[in-house]
């Protein structure tokens, strides 16, 4: 399971951060993920539940984030969403597109317990 190894490297990264700032307890955790990424929310927050049993994670509100992925068309400008994958500018239907978002996975803040 995809989730399971995120929500693992997910709560290594929240221990370390929480030892170095000398936090025992977490409230809430936000994480801002990419659909590009291809997780799916539900099976992460369970992984995450699951994994961060006696960490200061523990009973934190998991907040995910969904980014959706974005390109730019090469031969007009365009700016635009990308959606079932189909990289084709819906303006004027270029497959010259680049792609710019949707892959992000990171953790936007920790909120701790106070
Ligand atoms: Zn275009």
């Amino acid at each position: 399971m995809h989730e399971l190894s995120i929500a693992m490297s997910l709560v290594e990264i929240i221990k370390d951060e929480c030892q170095k700032n000398k936090v025992e307890k977490l409230k809430k955790v936000k994480l801002v993920v990419g659909q590009m990424a291809g997780i799916v929310p539900d099976s992460l927050q369970f992984g995450f539940e699951v994994v961060s049993e006696g960490t200061p994670a523990e009973g934190a509100e998991l907040e995910i984030e969904v980014k959706p992925i974005t390109a730019c068309c090469q031969k007009c400008g365009a700016n635009f969403e990308v959606t079932e994958f189909r990289f084709r500018c819906p303006q004027c239907q270029s497959l010259a597109v680049k792609k710019q978002g949707g892959d992000e996975l990171y953790i936007e803040y920790l909120e701790t317990l106070d």
